[in-house]
Parts: structure tokens; C-alpha cells; sequence
């Protein structure tokens, strides 16, 4: 195992340790609390206990850090993706021109050029080719823009795929293709 992955794998035993830790703090409080407002132990202690609430604050934060440590692999290679689309544009002075709403124009129009690829075709039929090269186009925009407002690619999908999981319950839209309002 390399250095890197070693690492990686001390951070992840680390935050896994932490969060243990938390859990097991946690739940000892919550039954410290619970003996004293439920089932009459002596008020006095509520105090005495309380400090102990920002130990699992504590164990938590210092496991989101390690947890933060283990990047995979797939994140890395999004961020050399973006990397070189940033020199790309910089080598050529454009970062002038990519102001957001500059950016989400030229997104919809590589999507215009990637339904193109479509045109008078049955799917099966479409320019392969010109699907890929303006999908990457629409992916290189969509990606910029992302990156000009500093947003975190993953945490947004995964946000909106939890939304739609919610708009979108599998019991009212498997095998469905109406939309949410309609389900
Ligand atoms: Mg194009």
C-alpha cells in the first residue's frame, strides 16, 4: 500500500473511532437525562452533566475532519477536470467572458448542438460522434459554471437527487413518466 493510501486508511480508522466515540457519548447522556427528567433522578446533576454535550460536538467535528482527509478517488479526478478547463481558459484570457450568465447561455446553446446530433434521426441512427464531443462541451460549461460560483459539484447533485427522491416516491412514480405535480 502507498504512502497516500496509507494515510487514508489512518484518517478513515480515525473518523470512524471519532464517530464511535461520539455515538457512544451521545447515547450515555441521553440516558443520564433521561434518568433525571423521566424516571426522578436528582435535578441537581442536570448541570454537572451538561458539559459533556460538547464532547460529542467535539468527537463529531474532529471526525468530519478525518472523514474530510479521505477524498475518493473519483472527486480527485473531477477536481484535475476542472483544473484543466481553468487553464485552458486562463492560458487564452477568458475568464473575463465567463461570467455566469455568459456561461449558462453557452450551456444552452452546446445542449441546442447536442440535440442536433438528433435531428430528423431516430435515436439509434444519431451521430455518435457529435453526441460525445457536445456532451462534452455541455459538461465543460456546466462544470465552469459550477466552478464560478464555487459550488461543491457532488453535494449539489446528491442535494437534488434527495429532492427529487421526495417528489418522486417510488411507490407513486415507478414506471411513471408524469411529473411530480401530476403523480
Ligand atoms: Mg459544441
Amino acid at each position: 500500500m502507498g504512502r497516500a493510501n496509507l494515510k487514508k486508511a489512518a484518517d478513515f480508522e480515525h473518523a470512524v473511532h471519532l464517530a464511535r466515540s461520539s455515538q457512544v457519548t451521545f447515547k450515555a447522556q441521553l440516558q443520564e437525562w433521561k434518568n433525571i427528567l423521566i424516571r426522578g433522578g436528582d435535578p441537581e446533576q442536570l448541570d454537572s452533566i451538561a458539559p459533556a454535550w460538547g464532547g460529542c460536538a467535539t468527537f463529531i467535528g474532529a471526525s468530519y475532519y478525518h472523514f474530510q482527509q479521505v477524498k475518493p478517488e473519483q472527486a480527485k479526478e473531477m477536481d484535475q477536470v476542472i483544473q484543466r478547463l481553468r487553464q485552458f481558459r486562463d492560458d487564452r484570457d477568458w475568464q473575463q467572458f465567463h461570467n455566469p450568465k455568459d456561461l449558462a447561455v453557452a450551456l444552452s446553446i452546446e445542449a441546442s448542438e447536442l440535440l442536433e446530433a438528433f435531428l430528423w434521426k431516430t435515436p439509434e441512427t444519431a451521430d455518435t460522434e457529435k453526441v460525445k464531443e457536445e456532451l462534452a462541451d455541455v459538461l465543460a460549461y456546466a462544470l465552469l459554471l459550477s466552478d464560478a460560483y464555487g459550488f461543491d459539484i457532488k453535494k449539489i447533485v446528491l442535494d437534488k437527487i434527495e429532492r427529487n427522491e421526495e417528489k418522486y416516491p417510488i411507490n407513486k412514480a415507478k414506471g411513471s413518466a408524469k411529473k411530480y405535480t401530476e403523480l
